[in-house]
């Protein structure tokens, strides 16, 4: 991307809200240099191969073998991806590792895909006796009886080399038991006293409008350490790649779920699902048009640009819905359960505070130009007053503008640990995913933030950290933890990314 930001050194483009259509026309019918970029990039494709799945899924045994689970866990993920017909077999593998490491639950999962898959009888008898050892240890009485049936019947079929060991080892499949079964203690997302007229906030607080403010979030009453005052699903989010381009190996792609018995998708060889109803949920949502980007790693090099497509793709069902009221009409309601798409575009975009919007433009370009020639996004969504022109004018401005959101309105999803898991987690990314919350959002910055984030997968809940009395205002920090700054550096990180002097209570009486 940075050689594509070279081409146009030196150009500059002013933005506002107003003529993000023209700015964008007028760059996109002259620009070659991204279309270029583009084609070079997708000619580089990373398509499943058996080969390198083979070689994974014998990595995996390796590390089996050795007792490194994490990496074990890994190599059969990855192996899956790229499998095109040993599926079987990789999740035949993996379900001995679940089994291994007590995840009886995982690993009954991918026995029951490895199943449905051409298997060798001898591993499928193997598969049905571990299956039926599971269902013993979660003592899963009418489960265990089925399995039993079926595993009996199974070694009736085939000529068994020794069936009385077989039958044996059936047997004593169904007596096990694991007293020292570690307890899954997965923590609730804690529920909310809903606000009727604030989505996802508690009733306590209220979102407030003054001109020196903005929008902002008070208490309507005295709050506790530990009062709950959102639980906010994203509008939007898209995962974070590592500096290997690749995403996490235990988080679904669709929900963020942390996942060890995934499914891989069916075309690209980087995004897991926790089941094929989250797979195609994903694919009827975004992924149809984002998975021909991911095998040539499109949206690892356009970073924040894949957040905003996947908010553009979320306002298609409305028509890109515009919401032209005031933000003291917000006070009175803001958010929408069904729709909230309207909200996300009305959140701020600082265009008109940057000196020069050619990066953003260049990713609409990029997304435009991509959408166009590697998809057919623009002939299955019917939009029927726009001409094809006005369309593409359309979307390619409705990018510049969620790029620019995304900017100063987004958050880092982080890893959060909720259960007492350790034998794979330590593979785990810090950042998961770059997700927007509107109504979050709506809280002010302070570089000594009132409240604490929490995640649960993709889910944000936040907490009041302090006492907080009636209409004082409640306020985020915008960076990691600004407090380990010192007020110059803080100052200049609000002013880059944010367009704004910090005035806030530290800001305003430190001298360092
Ligand atoms: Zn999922
Ligand atoms: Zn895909
Ligand atoms: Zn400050």
């Amino acid at each position: 991307m940075e050689c594509l930001f070279e081409k146009y050194l030196g150009v500059k483009i002013k933005g506002t809200e107003r003529n993000l259509k023209e700015v964008f026309a007028r760059f996109y019918s002259s620009d070659q240099h991204t279309k270029l970029w583009l084609r070079t990039l997708l000619q580089q494709t990373q398509l499943k191969s058996n080969s390198k799945s083979v070689t994974l899924r014998l990595e995996g045994n390796k590390h089996y073998l050795q007792h490194n689970f994490g990496e074990s866990l890994q190599c059969y993920t990855k192996a899956l991806c790229l499998a095109t017909y040993d599926v079987g077999l990789i999740m035949s593998n993996r379900s001995a590792l679940f089994f291994m490491t007590k995840h009886y639950q995982d690993c009954l999962s991918d026995i029951q895909h490895a199943l449905r898959h051409d298997l060798p009888d001898r591993i499928k008898l193997k598969l049905l006796i571990r299956q039926v050892k599971c269902f013993a240890i979660l003592q899963l009485e009418v489960e265990l009886k089925n399995a039993l049936d079926n595993t009996i019947n199974f070694l009736s079929t085939y000529a068994c080399a020794d069936r009385d060991k077989a039958k044996c080892e059936i047997a004593t499949a169904a007596t096990i038991k694991d007293t020292a079964r570690p307890k899954s203690v997965v923590k609730q997302i804690p529920s909310l006293k809903a606000n009727d007229s604030f989505l996802f906030a508690a009733s306590t607080i209220r979102l407030n409008y003054d001109k020196v403010r903005g929008r902002h979030v008070v208490a309507k009453q005295k709050l506790e350490v530990g009062d709950i005052l959102f639980v906010e699903k994203p509008f939007v989010f898209a995962p974070i790649f590592n500096e290997k381009k690749e995403l996490s190996v235990t988080r679904c792609y669709n929900c963020l779920k942390l996942i060890y018995s995934s499914i891989p998708c069916q075309e690209c060889i980087k995004c897991i699902f926790c089941n094929e109803e989250c797979r195609d949920n994903s694919w009827k949502e975004f992924h149809q048009w984002e998975c021909r980007g991911m095998q040539s790693d499109l949206w690892y090099h356009l970073g924040i640009g894949f957040p905003a497509l996947k908010g553009l793709i979320k306002g298609l069902p409305s028509g890109f819905c515009t919401l032209n009221s005031s933000y003291e009409a917000d006070t009175v309601k803001f958010g929408d359960e069904l729709d909230n798409y309207p909200y996300f575009n009305k959140l701020i975009t600082n265009l008109s505070k940057m000196d020069d919007i050619i990066p953003i433009t260049i990713i609409a370009c990029v997304i435009v130009s991509y959408l166009k020639e590697y998809t057919n996004f623009f002939k299955s969504i019917s939009l029927a007053e726009y001409t094809s022109h006005e369309l593409i004018t359309l979307v390619g401005a409705r990018l510049i503008k969620h790029v620019a959101q995304l900017q100063c309105n987004s958050s880092v999803i982080c890893a959060k640990f909720n259960n007492e898991d350790t034998v794979y987690t330590a593979e785990e990314l810090p950042s998961l995913a770059c997700g927007v919350y509107p109504s979050i959002g709506m809280m002010n910055h302070s570089c000594k933030p009132n409240i604490k984030i929490e995640y649960f997968g993709q889910v944000s809940v936040v907490k009041a950290a302090e006492e907080i009395y009636p209409d004082k205002e409640i306020f985020n920090c915008y960076g990691i933890d600004y407090r380990c700054e010192d007020k110059k550096t803080r100052q200049e990180h609000c002013q880059q990314l944010y367009f704004f002097t910090c005035n806030c209570e530290i800001c305003n009486v430190s001298k360092t």
